[in-house]
């Protein structure tokens, strides 16, 4: 009998070690295992698809293995201690000592150290016990399935977009995919959310033509600005009326009778507020490579071409003629030049910045903007100010934008504790 009780013991250990491993396993680790070939791995696999009829299997086991040993303790006990009142209080303080300890706690703390190892241990025993059990599991799902239906979840309306991000963040530190993986799938994922307002190139930089112009003149254009597509207004930028391409201008027209305005191809209009993943599709469609970003007054605010989209998802691209600068450059330990051009997000992910938890509400979209707004004015060449733990100073002026600012970052020293722990990446 008392082999009896301690092997009950050692089935509760082991149904509790399984519940705990067969919930918290690494999916995409045991995915990975099962690709190699791992048939154990495949199993647990199964079993984890199979969730509430292997739940319902390991609990109906670990209850029968507890009551039984309870039950044949207290007749032990009674054979040794012949007072039976006494007999049952010695035997329930034991049994439940001795079940909480070896058929509870220990089994799931371990069982929670090396949960795929556990779990494909396990898996072979439990899916024997789902066949024998299942009569009895049948019932208990029955009554799962009844009451779920009873307390309903309204608010559960499946995966949002934070989760799904932070589950690809939490796969990346398993190692289950690379950062280059997980940083693709993040854009994949972000880019539905983003606006044209954040990606295109302001009015200020476009290089366009006036419908009066020379073939000589537009050829030089070409060649000094390097863009295969140069817009062409008529008046002044607010009416642009057509897209000259480089490959049209040069082999049809540049050496021959024909005039320019028979090369000029229509143009497309979008506003700033249109998301980029809908753009795409509509350049797709229609052909197009650029687009005119026209402003709430109608007039031209920018443009924006394919090559702006698709960076939102592969990352910068450098055509053999674009000039390479760095959005920010860090050039020591703590400090960075950072051009007026970047976007302000870009500047809030360099330094780990929440502007809205760190009170930093600003409308600007480019670091530009945003200097602006801290300055309250147009800024001039040395400049400066402290805002959220940097120092900031303006280096070069373009007109009236910034060209390069210069920022010290001041609260290295306080995170250090922090970074110790998690390098970061650079
Ligand atoms: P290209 O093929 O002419 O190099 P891309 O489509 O590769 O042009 O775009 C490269 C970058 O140049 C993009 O950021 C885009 O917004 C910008 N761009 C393209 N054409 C012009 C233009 N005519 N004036 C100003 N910026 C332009």
């Amino acid at each position: 009998m008392l082999f009896i009780v301690v092997f009950c013991v050692v089935m509760s250990a082991y149904f509790s070690a399984t519940e705990t491993a067969l919930s918290t396993f690494n999916r995409i680790r045991m995915k990975g295992y099962a690709e190699k070939g791992n048939k154990r791995a495949e199993l647990v696999l199964k079993l984890a698809d199979n969730y509430d009829s292997m739940i319902s299997t390991v609990l109906i086991g670990n209850n029968i293995v507890n009551i039984l040993s309870s039950s044949l303790s207290t007749v032990l006990f009674g054979l040794i201690i012949l007072d039976q009142g006494l007999s049952t209080t010695v035997s329930t303080i034991v049994m439940t000592l001795a079940v909480l300890t070896f058929g509870e706690i220990v089994p799931k703390t371990l069982a929670k150290q090396f949960p795929e190892k556990f779990a494909m241990f396990s898996a072979p025993i439990i899916y024997a016990l789902t066949f024998i059990l299942w009569p009895v599991s049948i019932i208990f799902r029955g009554l799962q399935k009844l009451l779920s239906k009873l307390f309903k979840n309204e608010d559960d309306k499946g995966m949002t977009e934070e989760e799904l991000i932070s589950i690809i963040e939490e796969a990346e530190e398993d190692g289950g995919i690379n950062e280059d993986e997980g940083s693709l799938i993040k854009s994949a994922i972000e880019f539905n959310e983003l606006e044209v307002s954040e990606i295109f190139t302001p009015r200020i930089d476009i290089t366009a033509v006036p419908s009066t112009v020379t073939k000589e003149e537009l050829a030089e254009v070409f060649s000094e600005s390097g863009f295969s597509r140069i817009p062409i207004y008529e008046g002044d930028l607010d009416n642009i009326t057509g897209i000259v391409y480089y490959k049209d201008f040069f082999t049809l027209a540049y050496n021959t009778e024909l005039e320019i305005s028979s090369i000029v191809k229509p143009v497309m209009y979008v506003t700033k507020t249109q998301k980029i993943s809908d753009l795409l599709r509509d350049l797709q469609e229609k052909k197009h490579h650029l687009a005119v970003v026209s402003d709430e007054y109608g007039s031209t605010a920018g443009l924006v071409t394919l090559e702006d989209i698709i960076e939102e998802i592969v990352g910068e691209i450098w055509d053999e003629h674009d000039e390479v600068v760095l959005d920010i450059e860090k050039i020591s330990e703590n400090e960075y030049i950072v051009s007026g051009k970047a976007s302000i997000e870009k500047l809030y992910d360099e330094f780990d910045i929440d502007p809205e938890t760190e009170g930093d509400e600003t409308d600007a979209m480019t670091v530009t903007g945003w200097a602006m707004d801290v300055l309250g004015k147009v800024p001039d060449e040395g400049d400066s100010f402290e805002t959220l733990g940097l120092s900031v100073k303006v280096l070069k002026m373009e007109g009236r934008r910034i060209e390069k600012l210069h920022i010290v970052d001041n609260r290295e020293s306080d995170s250090d504790a922090a970074t110790e722990e998690k390098p970061e990446d650079n």
